[in-house]
């Protein structure tokens, strides 16, 4: 079984602002990176941006930048790369970043850069969920451990 993950909450400082949102603290993130089961990727930067880049917020599902300018096909060529790994893998879950313009969930920034949420995913969220893969965020882990453990019993002892 292999798990993908938003490179981010592994430590790598793919961050739009040249940081990381690092979660191996957390014992099950720890255990499936030991146990080679997490397959991290940044979307973003396999879509071709640098790093640091500008911020980005979902409009109209287009990826625009702070700064106006449409990042778009970068986004979605990220996602396509995503979804390659992910079927290469065999993947059927994924642990993304929380309200990421790429990673998001469920609840997205709403595009005008005022911290205002909404319901929605982001591009690689909603690329991966057409393929049936279960995405979940930093924020379910209890959840994702309630399902890994139905899997597999050895990650959740
Ligand atoms: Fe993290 Fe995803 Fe943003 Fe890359 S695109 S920095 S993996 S949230």
């Amino acid at each position: 079984m292999k798990i993908l993950i938003s490179a981010c909450l592994v430590g790598q400082n793919v961050k739009y602002d040249g940081t990381n949102n690092s979660i191996l603290e957390d014992p099950l993130i720890k255990k499936l990176l030991n146990l080679d089961i997490l397959i991290p990727i940044c979307p973003e930067t396999e879509g071709g941006l640098a790093t640091p880049r500008e911020p980005v917020e979902i409009k109209n599902n287009k990826a625009i930048e702070k700064n106006g300018n449409d990042k778009t096909e970068n986004f979605f060529y990220g996602a396509d790369k995503a979804c390659q790994l992910a079927i290469e893998n065999g993947v059927k879950l994924a642990i993304m970043k929380t309200k990421s313009p790429s990673c998001g969930s469920d609840k997205i920034y709403d595009g005008n850069f005022n911290k205002t949420l909404v319901c929605g995913d982001g591009i690689t969220v909603k690329a991966l969920k057409k393929l049936g893969i279960k995405a979940f965020s930093e924020d379910d882990l209890d959840e994702l451990k309630r399902v890994l453990s139905e899997k597999v019993s050895k990650i959740s002892k």
